[in-house]
């Protein structure tokens, strides 16, 4: 059995899911993290399947959420329904059910958050508004695994049966419930034929869902009579007919809501949120709070936590590397062996390995700050000002999630209603420089800018948004002209972060890491080895100047001359960089001990620059194709990279050698 978990934004569907499942999806505190349904075997039950869909607050199709969660329900058939509700504000989370009801399959409403509601003294009579309703009701709290064995055994019953949900008539009279049953009855054969049930028809009709009305197939004159109850319905009732459905789905649920909800009053955690809120949301306060909150992560990571940890961890595998060396030595190892060993995958591998305290360090404060619901403040703050240069606030969601990794953030865009905004942040994407560049940065700073690691740090990351505005703006008055589209977001209540999902989302990330330390860079240490190793006849060299990584690498130099880095380690570095962006680290490992050999502080500040800018990743451009479906667009997109990384690395060098270096 399959059966679908669909709920509003934010409700707690993959709480529930990783609950059901035992799988470790991430939770945030943030509308817009799950995109594409996930599906999962349910613990301890035979052959059921869950699938986790992204959060929606309505089937009228408006995002592509919406779109993916219908045509779930049209195309999959699933068992069952468990429709999460967020207990702490049944009125909105209702709606959403009420046209799940009218689809006709069975249904179990989950009252999430009953450990907020309680909290906050208020109370559900649960047994009441499962009669309302006419579907099983079941109040749990997914975080806490309370209630959800019970949820599991009432889905299994109601499915097993076929128990279709009992009311779906919410007006008992009126203008309203006349029309939905005149072309209930009009449509009746046409739905039978597509599958669905002829109350979801006729309001799908009503609202002029073009879909379904194709799906439906009725014909002319069927339409024409369709059209002209709607219109009657519309004069009588005196709304249009959306404002018609609406006011009729709101009627139903005050009702049902005043007889079963006791607020005994707004939530403690209401409260407190508005009151945080009044400072970190401040017209003027906001955003000096946000730069300064990243300037406290940035300095936490990179000068004292993430600083020590790698220190540490740098030494183990120098330690590891000198023991190895010795022990081959002793058993007499060709020398050819031992440098490979040593210098190509320690010096490699390990240059990578030692930057990953720098990663988890930093995601571990951002997911604090994604869970306790602050991320979601920063999209609400930061909307105004994507106005200004043509995007929406919903554009913030796969921008941050940009800072992990572009490839996740560029799916994400599938959140996006509108191809233009679309299409606009997968180009501004790659501005937000991705977790894989850190060990870059990490590396340079230490070695040039040792007094002002976090700084400059800052001025990449923020250097980087900067140019990506520019960037924005230009695209805004020439390709993509137009209005981005409305953006709604609710803001979640601030919660405690939980260590779970903090932990885990540590834990995905350094997986992620150490699984390309040992695959890409592992292999990329060994080629890069070798070719500084041999000549182009193949003959051992002492001198990696006279190898074939050299000749190569020295063809493309001089284009890097302008930018201060014009050698062929640096080049070398930067194309085994679009393998994955550590290589350029590991590269550099394994091309030299010492980087102050082939860069000045000008010409690394010029480095860092570039690599921040030029092309993203293989992985990423693969998705980017993928989504936009365009192979053109997205070489164009690696050329313009480049163009603009060539540019203001150009631009850095030049001002920083003018100055003194
Ligand atoms: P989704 O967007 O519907 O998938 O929601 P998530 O599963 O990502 O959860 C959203 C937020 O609600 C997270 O911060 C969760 O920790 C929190 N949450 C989920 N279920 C509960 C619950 O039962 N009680 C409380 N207090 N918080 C919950
Ligand atoms: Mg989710």
């Amino acid at each position: 059995m399959i059966f679908a978990l669909i709920g509003n934004p934010n409700c707690g569907k993959t709480a529930l899911f990783n609950q059901l499942t035992g799988a470790n999806q991430h939770v945030g505190n943030f509308p817009g993290v799950t995109v594409d349904g996930k599906s999962g075997a349910i613990k301890g039950v035979k052959d059921c399947t869950v699938v986790d869909l992204p959060g929606i607050y309505s089937l009228r199709p408006y995002s592509g959420e919406e779109i993916v969660t219908r045509d779930f329900l049209l195309k999959s058939k699933p068992d069952g329904i468990i429709n999460i509700v967020d207990g702490t504000n049944p009125e909105r989370n209702l709606y959403l059910t009420l046209q799940l009801l009218e689809m006709g399959i069975p249904t179990v409403v989950a009252l999430n958050m009953m450990d907020e509601v309680a909290a906050s003294g208020g109370s559900i009579d649960v047994k009441k508004m499962s009669e309302s309703l006419g579907v099983p009701v079941v109040p749990i709290s997914a975080v806490k695994n309370e209630g959800v064995r019970d949820l599991v055994n009432v889905l299994l019953d109601t499915a097993k049966k076929k128990i279709l949900p009992s009311v779906t008539d919410f007006c008992e009279e009126g203008p309203v419930h006349r029309c939905i049953h005149a072309l209930g009855y009009l449509l009746e054969d046409h739905a039978k034929r597509a599958g669905i049930s002829s109350r979801f028809a006729a309001t799908k009709v009503i609202e002029g869902d073009a879909e379904i009305v194709d799906l439906i197939a009725p014909d002319e004159n069927e339409l024409e009579a369709a059209e002209h109850n709607i219109v009657e319905m519309e004069s009588e009732y005196g709304m249009d007919r959306h404002a018609a459905l609406a006011d009729m789905r709101y009627t139903f649920i005050e009702k049902v809501c005043s007889a079963t909800v006791i607020r005994c009053r707004e939530s403690k955690e209401h409260r407190r949120s508005q009151a945080i809120d009044k400072v970190l949301t401040n017209r003027y306060a906001a955003i000096p709070i946000f730069v300064g909150a990243m300037f406290l992560i940035f300095y936490l990571t990179f000068e004292v936590v993430g600083y020590y940890l790698s220190l540490l961890i740098e030494m183990g595998i120098d330690k590891l590397c000198l023991l190895t060396e010795a022990g081959l030595n002793t058993l007499q190892t060709n020398p050819i062996m031992i440098s490979l060993i040593t210098d190509g995958i320690f010096q490699g591998v390990g240059s990578v390995l030692s930057f990953i305290p720098y990663i988890v360090v930093l995601f571990f404060f951002l997911s604090v700050l994604e869970d306790t619901g602050y991320m979601a403040r920063v999209a609400f703050v930061m909307d105004k000002l994507l106005r200004k240069i043509g995007l929406s606030g919903k554009s913030i969601v796969p921008m941050l999630i940009g800072f992990g990794c572009s490839v996740p953030a560029v799916m994400s865009t599938r959140t996006l209603s509108g191809d233009r905004d679309r299409k606009m942040t997968i180009l501004l994407i790659p501005f937000m420089s991705c977790s894989a560049k850190i060990p870059i940065y990490a590396l340079f700073t230490a070695a040039f800018f040792p007094q002002y690691k976090a700084l400059v740090m800052m001025a990449l990351y923020f250097g980087g948004m900067a140019i990506g505005i520019l960037f924005a703006l230009l695209l805004k008055y020439t390709l993509f002209r137009g209005k981005p589209n409305p953006f709604v977001m609710e803001l979640p209540n601030y919660r405690f972060p939980s260590p779970k999902s903090v932990l885990l989302l540590m834990w995905s990330k350094a997986k992620d890491f150490l699984t390309k330390a040992f695959t890409v860079i592992f292999i990329a240490s060994i080629i890069i080895w070798f070719l500084q190793s041999f000549d182009i006849r193949f003959n051992h060299v002492d001198d990696a100047g006279s190898s074939m990584l050299a000749a190569i690498g020295g063809i493309i130099a001089p284009i890097f001359r302008p930018c201060g880095f014009g050698t062929w380690q640096a080049s070398t570095a930067l194309i085994a960089g679009f393998t994955a962006k550590e290589a350029v680290v590991s590269t550099l490992g394994v091309l030299t001990s010492d980087l102050s050999m082939i860069f000045g502080p000008a010409s690394a500040f010029g480095f860092l620059t570039f690599t921040l800018l030029y092309t993203p990743c293989v992985a990423a451009v693969t998705t980017i194709k993928k989504e936009l479906k365009s192979l053109p667009a997205t070489l164009l997109i690696i050329l313009v990279q480049c163009l603009i990384a060539w540019v203001f690395a150009t631009i850095v060098y030049q001002i920083a050698a003018a100055c003194g270096g």
